[in-house]
């Protein structure tokens, strides 16, 4: 069903909405960017429909809503372990353009459909989710969502097309309806981007011994003096998953305290610092290949279909202090393996 709403009396609705939902969005934050006189655009629970940000792009994804920066799993005590309860019981609507839909399917494929177990701590807070799709027509800088394929999507309970004094709304779940109802009746079918400025081109890896040579391409020697492994470009990234987890004990005389998971980074030295101190990819440039690969090659080979981990939402080009374009990157490596396999390349190293 199609809608127009004016904002005044998506307010109202919301505020009925808000009785058994929690409604996330893109927010301005003033001051807080990371460049000085900026402002930070991320994900944060609203009030008014007037707070939502939809005409620039949000310096993170909505990932910290249900898989948080830092989460409590358990308390502990000498003799007994006790689940964190979530609070607040209400669900949870999450404003997110097409690409972070799709980033939120690859998540889910991770989180829920990697091997037989599934991991319970994501799976409390994904079943919360309903998603009011943010309508994107045009894209932003560094963004290449369609070269991945990710730039349309109808996994939403409602699209939504901002206006100046109201909103056009595509409800789609009946769950929503009601909320609705009496509204004044509009056609209304989303549009999406069609074509980014940037665009990948993926690289063709088809045998074990392609990917050896991918894995030892002088390219990834140049990211040791430009990438100064700050891990920005996973933290801003919808799609990464990597966490830590940690014990906190509460004094140092007691066994009592909790077990709490945090966001971490492959392109971050420690991450992969075993005990002992030996660490499995030493440098940048190990780094930027590790998650190359992941993002372009070892999801889709791991997972199968035609879906790759990486959605093209540009961020981690977007936030990186050194300038490293990642659709640049994944270009020069498809480059490489054209050469690799017409037999022309040079630029091979044995390691
Ligand atoms: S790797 Fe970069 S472009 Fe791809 S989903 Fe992550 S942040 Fe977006
Ligand atoms: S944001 Fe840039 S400099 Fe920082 S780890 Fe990522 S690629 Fe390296």
């Amino acid at each position: 069903m199609g809608y127009y709403v004016s904002l005044e009396r998506m307010d109202e609705i919301m505020n009925k909405l808000k009785n058994e939902y929690k409604i996330y969005a893109p927010k301005r934050f003033k001051n807080r960017g990371w460049k000085p006189d900026t402002d930070l655009i991320r994900y944060d629970e609203i009030d008014s429909v007037k707070e939502i940000v939809y005409d620039v792009k949000s310096d993170f994804s909505p990932k910290e809503i249900f898989f948080p920066i830092n989460q409590t799993l358990f308390y502990f005590t000498e003799d007994k372990c006790t689940e964190n309860s979530l609070g607040d019981k209400r669900d949870i609507i999450i404003f997110a353009r097409p690409c972070d839909i799709n980033a939120i399917k690859r998540l889910d494929t991770i989180f829920l459909k990697n091997g037989d177990k599934k991991d319970n701590y994501y799976e409390q807070l994904r079943d919360k989710i309903n998603i009011f799709m943010i309508e994107c027509r045009k894209g932003w800088d560094n963004c290449f969502c369609v070269s991945m394929g990710s730039n349309q999507t109808d996994n939403y309970s409602a699209a939504v097309r901002f206006q100046d004094n109201g909103l056009l709304l595509d409800v789609k779940d009946d769950k929503f309806k009601n909320y609705f109802s009496g509204e004044t009746s509009r056609n209304f079918t989303p549009e999406f981007v069609q074509e980014n400025q940037t665009k990948v081109k993926l690289p063709e890896i088809s045998s074990s011994d392609l990917l050896k040579k991918a894995c030892n391409l002088k390219l990834w020697d140049s990211f040791n003096t430009k990438c100064i492994s700050c891990g920005a470009c996973n933290t801003v990234c919808g799609t990464c998953s990597c966490f830590d987890t940690t014990d906190i004990i509460y004094n140092e005389t007691s066994r009592n305290g909790e077990r709490r998971r945090v966001w971490s980074s492959c392109m971050l030295e420690e991450f992969t610092t075993m005990a002992g101190g030996h660490k499995v990819r030493e440098t940048a440039g190990e780094r930027m290949r590790f998650k190359t690969l992941h993002k372009v090659y070892d999801y889709n080979a791991r997972f199968g279909g035609t879906e790759h981990m990486c959605v093209g939402c540009g961020r981690c080009t977007d936030r990186c202090p050194k300038e490293i374009s990642f659709p640049d990157t994944i270009n020069s490596l498809s480059e490489e393996i054209e050469k690799i396999s017409s037999g022309k390349s040079s630029r091979e190293v044995d390691k």
